[in-house]
Parts: structure tokens; sequence; C-alpha cells
């Protein structure tokens, strides 16, 4: 995948304005320890290598999300469904859902990503790469690493709302064209389906590629058509706390883990930098990512809870 980058004046300006949040944003402060929580997260995923469907690195990964789950969350919960893989076999594959009560009633907000990552790295232009598994600092690794750092969050400040941290698998599993993705939110929304609406998601918002170093996040057209209230918050607390990363234009429409829960008429958006030269190849590495932009989600992510 390429994609254009802003060119030659307009990205300076850009990078300029991408440094740490303003200490002026309210509450800035007191979240910032969260920015080395999460990249020390994303240090810890990372150095577990590929995490895709059946390596070493995935099963370290399921030990983590659980053992942090245990800690910080008032309940978690493994949902374990089966895959049938190639020649008949079956891949019993999970996704993890940690649960914080709020204060008051009502439904929950879903916040989601995929754990799993690319279990080849499909867009190297070297046909020798690409069969090889991808690190996946920025595709499976960075959103991970905030919505752990979410959990620590969730434990200290209880919110009003309750919140669902679910981590996906299956997501970057099959290859192009296969249809062979988002596995585990097709199949977690295929549970809601089978219980009573009063319990389905308030609203889904998902995150992934968040890391990358050169922050963007556009509005995705299924995000706008499915809950642009949603977005309005978001892009609000973004424009409010002078949060360059987040730009309100729409730009990609992407078929990531909200689209199974659109499906149900639930309102859900993604936010995603899709505009990534390291995706889904063997260049997806820490060194592309930075604590920045993993904290400038984090911090909108949080303001976000308060206001929905
Ligand atoms: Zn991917």
């Amino acid at each position: 995948m390429t994609k254009k980058r802003i060119a030659g004046a307009c990205l300076l300006l850009m990078l300029s304005l991408q440094g740490t949040i303003s200490q002026a944003s309210s509450g800035a402060s007191e979240l910032k320890p969260y920015s080395q929580i999460s990249w020390n997260y994303l240090k810890t995923l990372t150095g577990f290598g590929p995490r895709n469907f059946g390596s070493p690195g995935y099963t370290k990964t399921l030990e983590l999300l659980q053992e942090v789950g245990k800690k910080y969350a008032d309940a978690v919960e493994v949902q374990p469904f089966v895959f049938p893989g190639d020649n008949g076999e079956k891949l019993t594959m999970s996704n993890v859902v940690m649960r914080f009560k709020g204060t008051k009633k009502g439904r929950p907000i879903l916040l989601g990503t995929h754990f799993d990552t690319r279990p080849f790295a499909d867009e190297e232009s070297h046909p020798a790469l690409r069969s090889r598994p991808i690190l996946g600092a920025n595709d499976g690794g960075s959103a991970t690493a905030v919505l752990l750092a979410l959990a620590e969050y969730l434990h200290q400040h209880k919110p009003e709302r309750s919140v669902e941290l679910v981590f996906f698998d299956g997501e970057d599993f099959g290859e192009k064209g296969s249809g062979e993705n988002l596995l585990g939110s097709m199949h977690y929304a295929s549970q809601l389906r089978k219980q009573n609406m009063e319990d389905w998601p308030y609203c889904v918002i998902i995150i992934d590629m968040i890391g990358d170093r050169e922050l963007e996040i556009f509005k995705e057209t299924h995000s706008v058509k499915s809950a642009s209230w949603l977005l309005d918050i978001i892009y609000g607390i973004a424009e409010k706390e002078k949060i360059p990363q987040f730009r309100p234009q729409s730009k990609y429409t992407i078929f990531d883990d909200h689209y199974p829960f659109i499906g149900l008429g639930i309102p859900s958006v993604v936010l995603i930098d899709f505009d990534y030269p390291h995706w889904h190849k063997m260049t997806d590495t820490l060194d592309k990512c930075s604590p920045e932009s993993l904290f400038a989600v984090f911090f909108v992510v949080v303001k976000a809870l308060g206001e929905i």
C-alpha cells in the first residue's frame, strides 16, 4: 500500500505540531504517565515477536491479556471460537474481554482492537519476504498496548458508563480476498445476535494502527455513516485539546473490527491511520512508532469515555 504523503511545507508544519500534548490541555499532566505505560506494553508485545495465530508470541500475548485483565478488570473472560482451517482442521481462536463496571446504569461502551498480527508480509515487494510473519509493532501492537494501559487507567478511575475492552483474535488472519479476516469480531457480533438487544454495547470504538510516528487519523467512511455523532464527540475533544493527530477530514473506507457491529445497527467507528508505508511488511517495527502517538489516542479516548 502506497499512499501519498503530505507535501513539503505542509508536512513540516504537521511534524512541528506533533510534539507532546500541550501541558495546558486539561488533565494532560495527570494522564501523562500512561504514555510510558502504553509504550512499555508495546515494547513487551514486540518483544514477544510476531503474534500471529499459533506462534509463541501469540500464546504469550494471550497470557499477558489474561494476566492484566485479572489484575485490573472487574471481570475477564476468554471467548473461544472455532474456525475451520485448511484440510478440515479446527482452529480454536480466542477473544479476550475485560469488563469495567461504570458508576451509572446503562449499556456499556465497547472499546476494541485486534491483538493478532499478520501471519505473512504480503505487501513486501520482495517475494522471499512475503511468507514471513510480521512483527506488527503498529498493526496489532500499538492499539493493544493502548487498551492494556486503559485497563490500568480504568482500574484507578471508575468510568461513568461501563466499559468493555475487547481484544479480538483473527482480524489479520487470512490471505487477501479470502474473507478470512475480522474473525474475532464477527464471532463476537454473532454471539450478540443471540442476546437481548438491551445487553448490546451502546456504541463501539475500534482502534487500530495508531502508533505511527507520523500519526494522522482521518474519519473513516463506514464510521461516518454509522455514527457521525460519536466522531463529533471524539474529534471535538481533539480540537478542543489541540491534538493535531486527529484530522477532521474523511478519508479511506476500511473493513475493520467495527464493521460486524455496524451490521447489527450498533453505532460503531474505527480510529485508524491507514497511511502507513510499513503496512503488512517486515518493516512494521517499534522504531516506526512513538509514545506521543499512542498517548494522543489514549488521551482522546479517555476524554471521550466521559462524554458518551
Ligand atoms: Zn493488518
